[in-house]
């Protein structure tokens, strides 16, 4: 390798960077990774997936206490939460997976980890702590942070974001959040469930803006019954420091203001590229304010530059950072031309229900002028939801004019873990029938799965052509009764 000190140089330790770490080094790539931050692992690890996952588990515990009685227990008398010892829960939890994400398992791998924050020198060189760093390839997987839009007042207000929230001194008596993403809605749910008064801003008139608005409004229902207030159709004028509070005055449609206040304000309205600092200007890296530029080979607009994960500002999830550092992989040290496909690829909101969805839902497949059929299958005549005491939500299935899946959404309890059936029917363009075929074990939320290919099916089946038929060939009496 004449002239370059590795063979790939990663910058990022999150889901992309180190799925490219530990796949360029396993496969005997010379490989560089260097990380801002103290420790590998990323947003997902430290400020994302895992600590919201783990509190929205505790918040999910204390909701069960309070609800003993819906389940024929005696009514429980719920104390007030210690935020401290969720904190702990949260850290140890983190800690326990930080093992898996440590320098020393990537340095056996055979990867180098640096710390610290690299500058392009030029477009193979990069200097890190006065020293210089070259590489035949490069990956850009520095992720993203909170984007902080200009809303008056905001800089002199001590708003928290995903990086403050896990680790509150105390849970606040009063929240405001601003945004209905998945985060802001995850998070309203849980801190409402915790004991937290919350109230939700929304620009547009629907929450989780990307799904469906059936979806999306029955989250909100159950959102509101639970105690969160939602004002939709709602822009931010002005926020102030109250000192003990802080106020956040919001204008309707209407043009009407109205003064919020609370303890805390979550500021939840999208993502930045994290890309300051690493002088893409100065190596004719293309980015806009959504991110680094990428074809579908995750190639930047300098070719042996790439841009996976939360950087390209494609889809911001850990599976999808995943995804495409192992189509970096392929390109850069296995020499293949492969390209993203995000056709089927999955997400979930983890609210109580889930929302989850892969492909098209009823929003896209409109946009793109598609024609499609919905079949639908409701939780409350799956006979496990009922036994479980979960009766709200749905899936949703979309087939093409040519009866093919198009996507599938759930909206019901487990519904990330319902949707892996699709994941594996969808990518395996499994048949519908085999499928609706398929045994299931009883009683079960995944017989869902089954019953709404069956909807398709069943007016096939049971049709007066196959009855006909049927009488022709075998002399059928017909119906006995009615
Ligand atoms: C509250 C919250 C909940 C979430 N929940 C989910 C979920 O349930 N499921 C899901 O799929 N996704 C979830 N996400 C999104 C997920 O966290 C991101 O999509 C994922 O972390 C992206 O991975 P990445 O490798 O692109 O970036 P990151 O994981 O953020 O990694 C980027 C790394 O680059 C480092 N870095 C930044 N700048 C530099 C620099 N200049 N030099 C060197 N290193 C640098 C950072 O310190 C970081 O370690 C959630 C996000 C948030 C905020």
């Amino acid at each position: 390798m004449p002239g370059y000190d590795y063979d790939m140089g990663i910058i990022g330790g999150g889901a992309a960077g180190l799925t490219v770490a530990s796949g360029a080094a396993q496969l005997g790539a010379r490989t560089l990774l260097i990380e801002k931050e103290k420790a590998l692992g990323g947003d997902c690890l430290h400020y994302g997936c895992v600590p919201s996952k783990t509190l929205i588990r505790t918040a999910h515990v204390r909701h069960f206490m309070k609800n003993a009685a819906a389940y024929g227990l005696p009514k429980v008398d719920v104390p007030p939460v210690d935020y401290g010892e969720i904190r702990k829960r949260i850290q140890s939890v983190i800690t326990t997976i930080q093992k898996h994400d440590s320098e020393a398992r990537f340095c056996s791998l055979g990867a180098r980890v640096e710390f610290g924050c690299p500058a392009f020198m030029d477009e193979h060189t990069v200097q890190l702590n006065g020293k210089t760093y070259s590489a035949k390839n490069w990956v850009i997987a520095s992720g993203s942070s909170p984007a902080i839009p200009p809303v008056a007042g905001l800089e002199k207000v001590p708003y928290i974001t995903n990086k403050e929230i896990f680790s509150l001194d105390r849970l606040p008596e009063s929240m405001i959040i601003l945004g209905a993403g998945p985060i802001a809605t995850e998070m309203a749910q849980a801190f409402c469930r915790l004991g937290t008064r919350v109230s939700v801003v929304q620009r547009s008139g629907q929450i989780l803006s990307k799904e469906d608005k059936d979806m999306a409004d029955a989250v909100m229902e159950v959102l509101r019954a639970e105690g969160v207030t939602f004002y939709l159709n709602a822009s931010v004028e002005n926020t102030r420091d109250l000192g003990q509070e802080r106020e956040v005055t919001i204008k309707d449609k209407a043009g009407q203001t109205t003064r919020l206040t609370a303890e805390r304000v979550l500021v939840a309205l999208g993502r930045s590229p994290n890309i300051d600092g690493l002088q893409l200007d100065r190596i004719d890296v293309a980015f806009d304010r959504k991110g680094v530029k990428v074809d579908e080979r995750m190639r930047t607009t300098q070719k042996h530059i790439y841009g996976a994960g939360d950087v390209n500002g494609a889809y911001q999830f850990t599976h999808a950072a995943g995804y495409e550092g192992g189509i970096v992989v392929s390109n850069a040290v296995f020499h293949l031309p492969r390209k993203a496909n995000y056709t089927f690829l999955p997400w979930c909101t983890y609210t109580d229900p889930e929302l989850a969805s892969i492909g098209m839902n009823e929003k896209r497949a409109k946009e793109g002028g598609i024609e499609y059929t919905v079949y639908t299958e409701a939780f409350e005549d799956n006979d496990r939801s009922l036994a479980e005491g979960e009766k709200v939500g749905k899936v949703k299935m979309l087939l093409d004019k040519d009866e093919k899946p198009l996507g599938v959404q759930i909206l019901g309890p487990q519904a990330g873990e319902l949707l892996s059936e699709w994941v594996a029917v969808l990518n395996g363009r499994v048949k519908l029938s085999t499928l609706a075929a398929a045994v299931h074990p009883y009683p079960t939320l995944g017989e869902i799965n089954k019953r709404v290919a069956g909807t398709y099916l069943s007016p096939k089946i049971f049709s007066d052509r196959v009855r006909k038929g049927l009488k022709f060939f075998f002399h059928l009496k017909g119906r006995a009764c009615g």
